[in-house]
């Protein structure tokens, strides 16, 4: 049984798909979003969280960290030096207060069953399941390939997120597996697209195109981005792009939050999405909504 590189399982999320679901977060992503929501899925390696702020100034840590990554400031709190750790989570043992945490985690296929497997009664009473998400999933195709199979064996409605940067192959190989495909599609401009995300928009939609082709059920999902990708011109390019795939379930426009840039300074990462972009009102998701509504778009709920 294959192993698969989990950073966070969520119980009773009820935004990843129809009903009730279990969201397993796997780890690792080939894109470089700026708004990521999930800074932490980015490295496909484990990497280690501190909080000061539970940080009790006890020391245990100091002398276990053997590359002398650990120094204390005036209040005897850790300080990680980044260009030293190397993610070795030795620290992570003797921290009591948990101010240290090793953030992705090696699980088996039936490790992650015995949890997805708790809620089952709240799937069957709402149309819900399991829900694969990131990252980027299909970067671990042998542990998500398995892990659909175990749950369509329980009967479970299965669910992947992707921003569809993989190759044909992997979306060959994990097709039949998947009831609902949450696919993600970020920015109509190429140079925007790839400005915005790191990757190039033409491999995306080539995928997707062929996801669609095969009969498969997809979701379009677009986060809106104020300042970034809420202009006319895409919004436009999200409609054009659902003509062409008239068998799409429906497209939803999903709201910035900006909940993720606490996480940042635990992991030691920036960004460059600049703090003056905040989560659109009500309003604005109406406009849009109605933008798509206008242009004949099947919209999603
Ligand atoms: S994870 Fe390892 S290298 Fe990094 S601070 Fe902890 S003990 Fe040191
Ligand atoms: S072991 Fe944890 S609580 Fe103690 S000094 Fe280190 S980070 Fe702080």
């Amino acid at each position: 049984m294959s192993t698969g590189r989990v950073f966070d399982i969520q119980r009773f999320s009820i935004h990843d798909g129809p009903g009730i679901r279990t969201t397993v977060f796997l780890k690792g992503c080939p894109l470089r979003c700026l708004w990521c929501s999930n800074p932490e899925s980015l490295d496909p390696k484990p990497q280690l969280s501190y909080l000061a702020a539970t940080c009790i100034a006890c020391g245990a840590c100091f002398p276990v960290c053997k590359p002398g990554a650990l120094t204390k400031d005036a209040a005897g709190k850790a300080v990680v030096d980044r260009a030293r750790c190397t993610n070795c989570g030795d620290c992570v043992a003797v921290c009591d207060a948990q101010a240290l945490e090793l953030v992705g985690r090696d699980m088996t296929v039936s490790e992650v069953m015995d949890v997805v497997l708790r809620d089952r009664d709240y799937y069957a009473q709402s149309g819900g399941g399991l829900t694969l998400s990131g990252g980027e999933p299909l970067l671990q195709p042998e542990f998500v390939e398995e892990l659909l199979h175990a749950a369509h064996n329980q009967g479970l409605h299965c669910c992947v997120e992707t921003a569809g940067y993989a190759g044909c192959e992997v979306f060959e190989r994990l097709k039949r597996g998947v009831d609902l495909w949450l696919f993600d599609y970020k920015e109509s401009d190429p140079h925007l697209h790839t400005k915005f995300t790191g990757r190039e928009r033409e491999t995306i939609v080539a995928r997707l195109s062929q996801l669609h082709d095969s009969g498969a059920k997809i979701l379009l999902r677009c986060p809106m981005i104020p300042q970034c990708n809420t202009r006319p011109d895409h919004l436009d390019g999200i409609a054009a792009l659902a003509r062409q795939l008239p068998k799409l379930v429906g497209v939803e426009l999903l709201p910035y939050f900006d909940l993720w840039r606490a996480k940042l300074p635990r992991f030691g990462l920036t960004t460059a999405l600049p703090d003056t972009v905040k989560p659109p009102t009500r309003e604005q998701m109406k406009t849009w909504n109605d933008h798509l509504r206008g242009r004949g778009v099947r919209l999603a709920g």
